[in-house]
């Protein structure tokens, strides 16, 4: 048997076995015939569903479409149990997959990739990691996922904490024992809101440390019935079609309706429904949401409404309903009983808003205005979203320029693919892609298509190398701006969108705006125009 872990020359290396690092070794490998590893830093695969096992983690896209739709076989030979899959369950859903394509024997998996340098001279990636492999390639993928870099806050004396404490996306997989536990949870984010009310039915006691209160809409999870299972099994084109066909890759579509064109009755009764069906479609009841603020207004105002209808103590109810951002400017979340975990006994809400956390204790925390005793502490304090996976290894492009000083005062490429200076080096849902604001799977096996198309095209061409122009990388970014700013998202100013949860990133909106049907079209014209704005030689 060959020895994985022996340094070698390949056709290709990618970087992550998520689902886009999977899919792409499916294209590259059994499409294409290529030579192909992967380079993956957890046990298994599954990429952020490996290291997301928070308590109530669990899928915001629905589970008939956050999947792979490249094979109808596959749809019909796996069967979802609920409307959204939880995190057990993606994982046997990745393994699966991963079993029936035979991908783990092109995986070397515990390997974190250190350093990717280009030469120049040879037109190879040369790629180092972390437990001493080398490896060689011609192309480079990084499969590396947009929210796998933890960001734990810098508070401190957390040093000194004499409890346990975690961060969501590194959780242990033995699981935790919250029994008896007095636990502190700071972040409400799409993960501290689907944690809250599982820690909460487990602990003695919840703090939930508040800084930016949030939006959020029941989530409405079921069984899926049997007739449901069925429809999927026989409407898979139409699930990918649809998928293929709405701005944000999910199956529902928008609505043509403007938020003042129908009286304010109806607007409430449309948003009564809405709440009642759950999910993220909330967002899709009238066109304008997105666009105008006033619209958006009458949307954030149900939610406050809500939640103040629905949490007892007034005071927790307008700490709660104080928020200060258009509704989904910020990543929307949708939750299971959230809201009606504060009328627990054992949960209470703290303001980190007026009173930030100065200091983590032996025995809990502290803000300026009180103290409070902890055994456990969670931080679902999110990540250093979609630069920060990048920027952790040591990328060199074209004379030994790095990826750090490229991207320093923010990310900059064209299409979110390629990095003008790094030739061959391709980013699966890079910044400047719709990535994020896209479900997932839609956008992962769009740009893993485009990848292996474009190398099938250089190989049938007699082509070596293809790097993005600075021209068309500058076009580009300024596209995404506009984007962006025909939009409500960057006035969300503190949303990791923007990179302003990490203390020092650079403020740039980072994902693409613009829709991911008219990003594909966009992705399709560059290339049937013999990838225009991209530089191939033979
Ligand atoms: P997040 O959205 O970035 O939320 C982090 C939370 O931590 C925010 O409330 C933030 O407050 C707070 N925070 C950060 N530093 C803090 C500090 N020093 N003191 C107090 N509070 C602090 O992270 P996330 O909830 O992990 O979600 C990240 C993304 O992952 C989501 O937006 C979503 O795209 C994805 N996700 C998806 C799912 C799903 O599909 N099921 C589930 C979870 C997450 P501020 O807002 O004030 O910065």
């Amino acid at each position: 048997m060959p020895d994985i872990n022996a340094a070698s020359e390949l056709d290709a290396i990618v970087i992550g076995a998520g689902f886009a690092g999977m899919y792409q070794l499916i294209c590259l490998r059994d499409r294409l015939g290529l030579n192909v590893k992967v380079l993956e830093a957890g046990a298994g695969v599954g990429g952020t569903w490996y290291w997301n096992r928070y308590p109530g983690a669990r899928c915001d896209s629905e589970s008939h479409a956050y999947w792979y739709t490249f094979s109808p076989e596959l749809m019909k030979d796996w069967e979802w149990s609920e409307r959204y899959p939880e995190q057990p369950e993606i994982m046997r859903y990745l393994n699966f997959v991963a079993d029936r394509f035979d991908l783990k024997k092109d995986i070397s998996f515990n390997t974190r990739v250190a350093s990717a340098h280009y030469d120049q001279a040879a037109n190879r990636w040369r790629v180092r990691t972390e437990n001493g492999q080398s490896h060689t390639a011609k192309y480079l993928i990084t499969a590396v996922g947009c929210l796998s870099t933890a960001n734990v806050p810098k508070i401190p004396g957390l040093e000194n904490f004499a409890g346990d404490w975690y961060h969501t996306g590194e959780w242990p997989h033995e699981g935790v024992d919250f029994t008896g536990k007095r636990v502190g949870l700071i972040g409400t984010g799409s993960t501290g809101i689907q944690a809250t009310p599982v820690i909460a039915a487990q602990a003695k006691h919840l703090t939930v440390f508040q800084r930016t209160a949030n939006y959020s809409v029941p989530a409405r999870n079921v069984p899926l019935t049997g007739e449901f299972k069925n429809y999927i099994k026989t409407h898979t084109a139409e699930i990918r079609q649809a998928t293929h066909e709405t701005p944000n890759g999910h199956t529902f579509k928008i609505e043509n309706r403007l938020a003042f064109d129908v009286t304010p009755e109806e607007r409430d009764s449309i948003y009564e429904a809405a709440w009642a069906k759950g999910g993220l479609q909330f967002r899709a009841v009238f066109q304008d949401m997105m666009v105008n603020k006033a619209a958006n207004d009458t949307a954030a105002d149900f939610i406050k409404r809500k939640i103040r209808q629905i949490v007892k103590d007034p005071a927790t109810a307008a700490l709660l309903s104080d928020i200060d951002h258009p509704y989904a400017a910020k990543r929307p979340p949708i939750d299971t009983g959230y809201f009606e975990a504060f009328n627990r006994p054992n949960v209470s809400l703290v303001d980190v808003k007026t009173n930030p956390i100065q200091e983590i204790l032996p025995g809990g925390l502290r803000t300026a205005a009180a103290s409070y005793d902890l055994d456990i502490i969670v931080f679902a304090t999110g990540f250093d979203a979609m630069t920060g996976p990048m920027l952790r290894m040591d990328i060199q492009g074209r004379d030994g320029q790095t990826l750090k000083d490229a991207w320093e005062a923010g990310p900059r490429n064209y299409l979110g693919l390629q990095v003008a200076g790094f030739p061959n080096l391709f980013t699966i849902t890079g910044p400047g892609s719709p990535s994020v604001l896209c479900n997932m799977p839609v956008a992962i096996e769009q740009h893993a298509d485009w990848i292996s198309d474009c190398i099938a095209h250089m190989r049938a061409k007699g082509l070596e190398k293809i790097e993005a122009t600075t021209a068309a990388m500058d076009e580009w970014v300024a596209h995404v701006n506009d984007a962006a700013n025909a939009t409500l998202l960057p006035q969300a100013t503190h949303s990791w969108y923007l990179g302003a949860n990490v203390p020092g990133k650079p403020r740039v909106f980072m994902p693409y705006a613009g829709g991911m049907a008219r990003y594909r079209d966009i992705c399709t014209n560059v290339a049937s125009q013999g990838y225009k704005g991209f530089a191939l030689s033979p």
